[in-house]
């Protein structure tokens, strides 16, 4: 157990951090190249120097669209050296997940064949109701056979084993909330094209904003915008950065969350709502700009 090595991003999320602590291992943090992905130079590294220092590597996690910057680790190159080494490689693509629904966004897939399992999070960009994570395992004899215990007054059921899929083996609880229900309406209720509709509005009103941000030289754009995420900032110091946030979310018209990438505090501009339209893009950025004239007027004076 103490041999045991897993590895992230320093990227991922912090729930994958917490998953190290409650399997009692050790989780190394890979460091991520200039476009916050892990590359396999990185992971290579960290894995010729553990296996010399005589600990086992056995599980990863990539990030498909991370929670900071929605950047996408390459699975093209981490996926095969995991194969190779017999580590499972699990994917995170909680929040990505849902844009694959749509053909042109598909190619951030690739490399998802490498995976031996593979979440998203339905409840945070598919319009269904909190809570739904969806998992896919590639062998599920992977799970059942870990979890599978019979003792006696769990019998009855086994006349069906083999014809149902029998969720208690391949989890911690017997029993789960029936979450495919809610999925089925909102499927039956967008069908894929009003789906494919809703996520493709959300990635050309975030392409906007971007734009907007790129037309203003005292804005920068700190990380390709690739889905509805946009990190950006003022040119200028963190405190300055840090002032214009806490002006924008002390207004109260709008709501962002920052983050820190390496040394630097980061405003992530994030398209979330169901009813979204372009002039609410339009009024949040002049509302930023105001603010931000009062944030340098107040550093200039
Ligand atoms: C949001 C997020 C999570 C956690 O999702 P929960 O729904 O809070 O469990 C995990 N990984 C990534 C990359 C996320 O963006």
């Amino acid at each position: 157990m103490e041999k045991l090595v897993a590895y992230s991003s320093d990227q991922a999320h912090s729930s994958v951090e917490r998953a190290g602590l409650i399997g009692g291992v050790k989780l190394k943090a890979i460091p991520s190249d200039g476009n916050f992905a892990m590359r396999a130079s990185a992971l290579q590294e960290a894995l010729e120097r553990d296996k010399a220092a005589g600990l086992i590597p056995f599980f990863m996690v990539a990030t498909l669209g991370t929670t900071t910057c929605c950047s996408f680790d390459n699975l093209l190159e981490v996926g095969p050296i995991c194969n190779k080494e017999d580590i499972w490689l699990h994917v995170d693509a909680a929040y990505a997940g849902s844009a694959f629904i749509c053909p042109e966004f598909r190619h951030l897939l690739n490399g998802v064949e490498f995976a031996d399992s593979f979440n998203f999070n339905p409840h945070k960009w598919l319009l269904v109701n909190f809570d739904c994570s969806a998992m896919w395992v590639k062998k599920r004899t992977d799970l059942t056979g870990a979890f599978r215990l019979d003792p006696t007054y769990l019998k009855h059921s086994h006349q069906d084993s083999g014809l149902i899929t029998d969720y208690r083996h391949w989890q911690i609880p017997l029993g789960r909330r029936f979450r495919s229900l809610k999925m089925w309406f909102v499927f039956r209720m967008y069908g894929v094209k009003g789906l494919q509709a809703y996520i493709r509005k959300h990635v050309q009103l975030s392409h906007e904003f971007e734009s907007l941000v790129r037309q203003d030289p005292r804005f920068e754009i700190c990380v390709e915008v690739i889905l509805g995420l946009v990190c950006f900032r003022l040119k200028g110091s963190n405190k300055v950065n840090e002032a214009l946030l806490q002006r924008i979310n002390s207004a109260k018209k709008i709501h962002l969350v920052p983050c820190h990438l390496r040394d630097k505090f980061i405003l992530r501009f994030a398209i979330c709502s169901r009813t979204v339209e372009s002039a609410h893009v339009q009024r949040a950025w002049e509302h930023i700009k105001e603010l931000a004239a009062d944030v340098l007027r107040a550093e200039r004076e």
